[in-house]
């Protein structure tokens, strides 16, 4: 039989957690032949409501689920650790300048790299959900030195699928027929969703929708600020949509990107696309032998030049403000 992997989840409790833990459980995430056991970490205040969600994880009797076990210590959640899901992080609150954000999410993700540098399975691959999510992946590396950067992913694969959805809709086809699109720079508002080298059933989807004040003034805000469109609708943040990009990175990762697509995903850049080596920022990715790999030689023209470069540099600031608050 195989050996189950170890999956650890932080934030289990939260909204996303509730939706991410049950599909995990199921095999979507490692497939429908990988057993796993689910490590959970939450603050200790939170650790009675992810002893709910775990009841009602055993009263699945999900066939692949071989254990759970709850922690409120980091060092515990993660060892032994082969998958790690970031989930929880401290929001934004109401007031609260970038600088307090940062710092505060420092004193998060700080002591979680340093327990999956101490004790994390060789294979440790981690995906950060939790906002700001490329810069708490950058914190939570730099603590990891025995751990190789590019095992430190950021997730930008919810925004990847928006921008999918979007197109397939404004084109009228199903998305399925939507392939080889891009999210660049940082999950935030800046995020740059690149349709140039996309395709629609195999031809320019650029060139499909042959319309740029649609591109500019619709397209490229709707996906970058439909996080607050749907907190306006639901009257709470997306946390089902946020689980299954989760799902979807962490699947894709492990087992590998279709033939002929590539997804998007925040990685340590390793310079190319004129990104600041270091910096993790959304590129086109595919997934080979479980490593993500930059697809090259895609050509930028202005228009996207543009949008990359101002992304990249609000990433390049926060970097800055870390390293200024002495957290990498
Ligand atoms: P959610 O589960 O709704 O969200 C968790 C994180 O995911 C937030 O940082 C949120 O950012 C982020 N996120 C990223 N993408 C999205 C998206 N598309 N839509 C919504 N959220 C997104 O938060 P809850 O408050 O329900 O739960 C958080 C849990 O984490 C709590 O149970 C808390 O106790 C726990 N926690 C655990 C820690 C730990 O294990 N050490 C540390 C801190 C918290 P944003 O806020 O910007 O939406």
């Amino acid at each position: 039989a195989q050996v189950p992997v170890n999956v650890t989840v932080t934030g289990a409790a939260g909204q996303i957690g509730y939706a991410l833990l049950f599909r995990i459980a199921s095999g979507q995430l490692l497939g429908p032949d990988t057993p796993v056991k689910l490590r959970l970490l939450e603050i200790p205040q939170a650790v009675k409501a992810a002893e709910g969600t775990a009841m009602e994880l055993d009263d699945c009797a999900f066939p692949l689920l071989r254990g759970i076990d709850i922690f409120d210590d980091p060092r515990q959640a993660f060892d032994g650790a082969n998958v790690a899901l970031l989930v929880g992080a401290r929001p934004r609150t109401k007031g609260m300048e970038r600088g307090d954000l940062l710092e505060a999410n420092g004193g998060i993700f700080k002591p979680q790299g340093e327990a999956i540098n101490a004790g994390a399975a060789d294979d440790i691959r981690v995906l950060v959900v939790g906002n700001p999510a490329n810069t708490n992946a950058l914190i939570a590396q730099a603590h990891a030195p025995d751990v190789p950067a590019e095992r430190f992913t950021a997730m930008t694969r919810l925004d990847h699928n928006r921008a999918i959805s979007q197109l397939a809709a404004k084109l009228g086809v199903p998305v399925t027929d939507i392939s080889k699109l891009t999210i660049w720079g940082n999950h935030s508002a800046t995020q740059y969703p690149d349709i140039f080298h996309a395709e629609v059933a195999g031809k320019n989807a650029a060139e499909a929708v042959n319309d740029e004040a649609w591109l500019s003034g619709t397209f490229i805000p709707t996906v970058a600020k439909r996080g607050a469109a749907i907190i306006e609708a639901r009257g709470a943040s997306s946390a089902a949509s946020a689980a299954n990009a989760a799902i979807d990175h962490v699947h894709d990762w492990v087992l590998g990107t279709p033939e002929g697509d590539w997804t998007s995903a925040a990685i340590v850049s390793d310079g190319s696309y004129g990104v600041p080596e270091g910096l993790i920022s959304s590129f086109p990715v595919v997934s080979r032998d479980g490593r993500w790999e930059i697809v090259q030689g895609l050509e930028i023209d202005a228009f996207s030049r543009e949008r990359i470069d101002a992304s990249v540099q609000e990433l390049t600031e926060e970097r800055d403000a870390v390293r200024k608050l002495g957290l990498i």
